[in-house]
């Protein structure tokens, strides 16, 4: 199936943001007929979505499975967190941004018991003090985390986390939501046994619904667990696996779809690793450049992804948020407010279809727009 890209407009601004991002004009132009749920051709689609997931998910992912699941990528983290830890287990989260703190809201919410290990806004999440936890609370079942706490575009030292996490035999659960298809990872090496992601991230899909890669022998033992019917992990996985592409209730046709164009789309990119390539360029370029006009970073080098990056505001007192944004939206860029109460900063993605000239450009107009202010 083909569809005429040339009649689709072209979007007034590109999206500098985390997600919704801007997409392949494939992409949007996949959307553009209607599927049945239960039709084979659309099942076969969703198959193949779970296959390419788990596929590009770990150089050997034996042993792991996909579940998609509706909804925004909260939905799946909440399904997870709802579905996996039993009701005498306790869940350890290491949080240092607002993703982390959804999570801790999910689990009070859900009345799952929970340890919070808070790192602040801008410090990453120290694995030592998991260690520290894990040796004083045997009660502990489960350990979460968010690898790029998109808050502030921190990256969090997954792999020293996952260590411990399994030298005390416990769940490992990864919010990967921001990197997940945009740095590369291993969940087998990582030894993640639920990791979580969206459609409308790095993948470059639309939004409405994210997915879960889960260890298999791990998701079966969670039968029955849940605190929610709709965002039952298990049931929806199994529907998946007994109808071969079934979603339990209405899905988001369109959009899985659209998803569907966006892995073929990684794969012409020369997958995970080009695609990392890309965004490590373009956000290496994005702060070269911002540092030559005078801006400076929140994090640094070392604690900071190439997906997304918090910048202070500059020393100029008229600076507005609004007014800088505004001004950026007329040039054809949309960028994103800061998130922590810590420090006045604005944010720039760099995922979706954008490149490292889409982030020469906007280092232009944004010295341009520093004469206005
Ligand atoms: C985007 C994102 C989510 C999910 O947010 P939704 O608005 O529900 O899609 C969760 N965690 C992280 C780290 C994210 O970047």
């Amino acid at each position: 199936m083909t569809f005429d890209q040339n009649t689709l407009p072209d979007n007034p601004y590109l999206l500098l943001t985390p997600g919704p991002l801007s997409t392949t004009k494939g992409v949007k132009a996949a959307m553009l007929r209607d599927w049945c749920t239960w039709d084979r051709d659309y099942n076969e689609l969703v198959q193949s979505i779970r296959h390419k997931l788990v596929g590009i998910s770990a150089e050997n992912p034996e042993g792991y499975t996909s579940v998609l699941m509706q909804g925004s990528g909260s939905f799946s983290v909440e399904a997870v967190i709802g579905t996996v830890v039993p009701r005498d287990g306790k869940l350890a989260i290491l949080t240092n941004g607002a993703y982390g703190n959804r999570i801790v809201q999910m689990a009070n919410v859900l009345n799952i018991a929970n340890v919070v290990l808070d790192f602040g806004e801008i410090s990453p999440a120290e694995p030592e003090k998991l260690d520290t936890l894990l040796k004083s609370d045997p009660s502990i079942t489960h350990v979460a985390v968010v690898h790029c706490e998109t808050t502030t575009g921190m990256l969090n030292p997954i792999a020293e986390v996952g260590k411990i996490a399994k030298e005390y035999g416990k769940v490992f659960i990864v919010d990967a939501m921001s990197s997940f298809g945009g740095v590369e990872m291993d969940i087998a090496a990582l030894q993640i046994d639920f990791l979580i992601s969206s459609a409308n991230k790095c993948i470059q899909g639309v939004p409405g619904f994210g997915f879960v890669l889960a260890k298999e022998e791990e998701l079966i033992k969670c039968k029955g667990q849940a605190r929610s019917l709709s965002l039952d992990l298990v049931d929806q996985w199994q529907a998946m696996e007994d109808q071969q592409g079934k979603w339990r209730y209405t899905s988001p046709t369109h959009v899985v779809r659209a998803f569907y164009q966006a892995m073929l789309e990684l794969e012409e990119e020369g997958g995970v690793s080009a695609r990392a390539d890309r965004y490590l360029t373009s956000q290496r370029t994005l702060v070269e450049g911002m540092e030559q006009i005078g801006f400076r970073t929140l994090l640094t080098r070392d604690h900071q992804s190439p997906i997304i990056t918090s910048f202070y505001y500059p020393e100029e007192s008229a600076f507005t948020f609004a007014g800088f944004y505004e001004r950026l939206k007329k040039e054809g860029f949309v960028i994103y407010p800061g998130k922590i109460s810590a420090a006045d900063t604005f944010r720039i993605g760099n995922i979706g279809h954008v490149f490292p000239e889409d982030m020469e450009r906007l280092v232009k107009a944004i010295e341009r727009n520093r004469f206005w202010l």
